[in-house]
């Protein structure tokens, strides 16, 4: 689409300039909430604007590598400054761009900051280990050298935390960074390059391309100067991230999806163990890689906790992010919206029972935003489709089961290993879940989905591959080790 180019166009950030694709085309990007809203448009970018992006990178990589610690992560600090300051109309933007409500856009932006300034002091802690070397007089030392150009590929759903928790340790341990955010998502992105310029991060050493997955995304990993690939998306494109990564020997991390159960035990706190399925499995609109989407609940507890979860899911509001009042917003785009509801059908051509929801809301209010209200099924099979593929979306499946070890059995019984947890009061069950849970999040009396950025974060089987990201972990990637041996 050619537009006239507006204030709200954003370009690409190349060598700390703002410049339009050479393929002169853009991309509008659009209110959820109101499809006929545009946030603004950014660059439809080609293969070409990658290399220019790749190229500034490598150029910038040596001066960057060469700070010292402590001088880079005096340059986080001062973004997280800027990004506070710019706080509200990161989050507005954010909430308009993909439809979060402002609470969770304000918390998610809080998260951003939090993030640059514990990488901002990971610079100034130890990097390796002293070794005993054979030679007593010798001196033999490990160090963590960074591993050059580093492209980060991120998906719209948490527009300002998961590339901030990409570029920040990428910067902090040497690296420079090209990023190519989301499409749905990539207004908000720019929003804080845009922090990263005013903080006065150095020339080339942050450079933003936006546009298609398929071209930028494809252009990243192809690149033969990328050194290393990190990734946050599904499962399909995840794996051509590896299979491109692959076969020119870059290094790559990828996390993708989940299908994540909470188990419900017969001695759990009922009214808890409600208020943590609703949050964990419909905030966001259901759209975080950690939300609940399999509710496990022993019989004993189960009519009760039906009847709770129904009417505590009735109270629900739905609407724009943007209103006070508003719980729950819509889905990211149409696309999703779709796929949300092509699943509801499939869970009732399957033989699951709708309890609640299923459908669009009727207010005509909400005619032009992408909306489906809070979904529950009961009398889900641990093979149905709904139970086996990720949704993401509002949708939750009850899956009856009399055991703690059946419970485990169906929660284990899926692709995807990311978060799980149990509300349990017994000890016993939660070493039981805690052994034998299949996920890299585990998590007792507390809802699946959020995430500590002190803390290693990813998952195992299908949901996950390579070292972990945030807290220290996060060096496991973005660096690689040289083992020094000196002889004076
Ligand atoms: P997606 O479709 O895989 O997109 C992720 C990113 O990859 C986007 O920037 C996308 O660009 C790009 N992309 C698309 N096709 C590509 C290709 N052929 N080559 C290279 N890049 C390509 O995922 P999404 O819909 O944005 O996000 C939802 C998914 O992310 C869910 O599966 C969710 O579970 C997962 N997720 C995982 C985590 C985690 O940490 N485990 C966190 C959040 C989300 P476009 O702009 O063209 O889409
Ligand atoms: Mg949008």
């Amino acid at each position: 689409m050619t537009v006239q180019t507006t204030e709200m166009t954003y370009q690409n950030f190349i060598n700390n300039q703002w410049i339009a694709s050479t393929s002169e085309d853009l991309i509008a990007s659009i209110n959820p909430a109101n499809s006929k809203e545009k946030i603004g448009y950014v660059q439809n970018s080609t293969r070409e604007d990658v290399d220019h992006a790749v190229k500034a990178a490598k150029h910038a990589k040596k001066t960057w590598r060469q700070l010292s610690g402590a001088e880079r992560g005096n340059y986080l600090y001062k973004i997280a400054d800027v990004m506070e300051r710019r706080h509200e109309e990161i989050a507005e933007t954010l909430t308009k761009e993909m439809g979060k409500t402002l609470p969770e856009a304000k918390g998610e932006t809080s998260r951003g900051i939090a993030i640059l300034r514990y990488y901002a002091g990971e610079g100034m802690r130890e990097t390796g280990d002293v070794i005993p070397a054979s030679n007593r007089k010798a001196l033999m030392y490990t160090d963590r050298v960074p591993l050059g150009v580093v492209g980060i590929i991120t998906p719209w759903n948490f527009p300002v935390a998961i590339p901030v928790w990409k570029m920040a340790p990428a910067l902090i341990y040497g690296n420079t960074v090209v990023i190519k955010p989301a499409q749905e998502a990539a207004v908000t992105a720019a929003k804080v390059i845009e922090c990263m310029e005013e903080a006065g991060l150095p020339e080339g050493v942050v450079n933003l391309v936006t546009g298609r997955g398929s071209i930028v995304g494809q252009g990243i990993i192809d690149h033969p100067d990328v050194n290393g690939i990190t990734f946050t998306g599904s499962n399909s494109v995840g794996k051509s991230v590896a299979e491109g990564a692959v076969a020119r020997g870059a290094k790559y991390q990828l996390e993708m999806g989940g299908k994540n159960p909470i188990i419900i035990a017969d001695d759990a706190d009922l009214d808890e163990a409600v208020e943590a399925t609703i949050s964990g499995g419909l905030r966001s609109t259901g759209q975080k890689c950690t939300a609940t989407s399999r509710v496990i609940v022993q019989e004993g507890i189960y009519a009760q906790f039906k009847e709770k979860l129904l009417q505590r899911t009735r109270e629900i509001t739905i609407g724009n992010g943007m209103d006070d009042d508003i719980w729950m917003g819509p889905c990211v785009n149409e696309a999703q919206l779709d796929t949300v509801l092509s699943y509801i059908e499939k869970g009732k051509t399957e033989g699951a029972t709708l309890l609640l929801g299923g459908d669009r809301p009727k207010d005509p209010e909400l005619e032009n935003g992408f909306y489906v209200n809070p979904t529950i099924f009961e009398d889900v099979r641990p093979g149905m489709t709904i139970a086996q593929e990720e949704i993401f979306g509002p949708v939750l499946s009850l899956l009856k089961v009399s055991t703690i070890e059946e419970a485990l059995e169906v929660a284990n019984d899926v692709p995807f290993g990311l978060s799980a947890s149990i509300f349990t009061k017994n000890t016993d069950n939660m070493f039981e879940f805690i052994d034998e849970m299949e996920a890299g999040l585990v998590r007792v009396n507390f809802e699946t989905a959020g995430v500590e950025l002190q803390a290693p974060f990813g998952g195992v089987k299908d949901s996950s591959y390579g070292p972990r990201e945030q807290g220290s972990a996060a060096k496991e990637f973005f660096t690689s080790i040289k083992t020094v041996y000196i002889k004076p």
